[in-house]
């Protein structure tokens, strides 16, 4: 376990949490900080789900470590970081990756009218306030540090008209972007780096099958012709994770297939 007051080497650098990391693009993000030497733990909600992501990773317990834990549940995520913490120092590396995006029987977006407020709430606390508290928690030992890498998934739908996301969803993946530049502006002096990976359509769970219909549709906005992989955003995290990425920070970086590029 470290005990200098500053990350000494790599290894130190490389202790990460992904949210969300049980299914699609955080399982392959966990995938990737793995390979590149990490250790990793990573939270989602159904036990079901991380005991199966172990399983596909089939990695030892001192490389990768899973808990079931509601992101919006606070007291769980302040014990879960203190637990990583006890268990192999400071997290050096926070992806921000959890998220749900609720869709009426069709697939399609639900519109103001049927949005409830519970339903916006939701939303908004899973996908934006676990991303800011899990930030507090993590921040004051990054800080302790002088080095860190954080991470938030935004979304094409927080950067552009939404076309087949809620509002709900949409706020939130915009709100996450307000929040990465905060955040960069705040944490700069620190060390730490705040940026933010704005998907388009990526094939996983959330999106459903390839030649669904929405998905068809989808394909007619992107100029590269076809969805994105999970992989693709997890390389970019992994270039943004590591200390080569330090002078960008505050940043939104599309991974889009070209669809609505800034
Ligand atoms: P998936 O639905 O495939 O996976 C989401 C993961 O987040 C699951 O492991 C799920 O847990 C976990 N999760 C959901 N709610 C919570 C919670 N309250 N606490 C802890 N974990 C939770 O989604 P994607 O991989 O497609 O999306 C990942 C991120 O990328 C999301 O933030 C999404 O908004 C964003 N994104 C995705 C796009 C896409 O096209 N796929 C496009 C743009 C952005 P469990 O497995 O237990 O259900």
């Amino acid at each position: 376990m470290p005990n200098s007051e500053t990350f000494r080497d790599q290894t130190d650098r490389r202790i990460a949490l992904v949210t969300g990391g049980a299914r699609g693009i955080g399982l392959e993000i966990v995938r990737r900080f793995l390979t590149d030497g990490y250790r990793v733990a990573f939270v989602a909600t159904k036990a079901t789900n991380v005991e199966r992501a172990l399983g596909l990773l089939g990695c030892s317990e001192d490389r990768v470590y899973a808990e079931t834990v509601d992101v919006t549940h606070q007291d769980d995520v302040a014990a879960l970081v203190n637990r990583i913490r006890a268990h192999w120092g400071e997290i050096a590396v926070l992806v921000n990756n959890a998220g749900i995006s609720p869709k009426r029987a069709d697939g399609n977006a639900p519109w103001i009218p049927q949005t409830s407020i519970g339903d916006w709430e939701k939303v908004i606390h899973v996908n934006l306030s676990s991303a800011f508290i899990l930030i507090k928690l993590v921040v004051p030992g990054m800080m302790a540090k002088a080095y860190g890498r954080i991470i938030n998934i935004g979304s094409l739908a927080g950067r552009a008209m939404p076309l087949v996301a809620g509002p709900h969803y949409a706020a939130s993946k915009a709100g996450l972007i307000g929040l990465t530049r905060a955040a960069a502006r705040d944490l700069a002096p620190h060390g730490i780096t705040v940026n933010c990976i704005s998907p388009g359509r990526i094939l996983s769970d959330l999106t459903g099958p390839p030649g669904d219909a929405v998905n068809r549709a989808a394909l007619q906005r992107i100029p590269v012709g076809r969805l994105g992989t999970p992989e693709e955003v997890a390389h970019v995290a992994a270039f943004l994770a590591s200390p080569i990425a330090g002078f960008i920070t505050g940043a939104t970086i599309d991974v889009t297939g070209g669809e609505f590029a800034a």
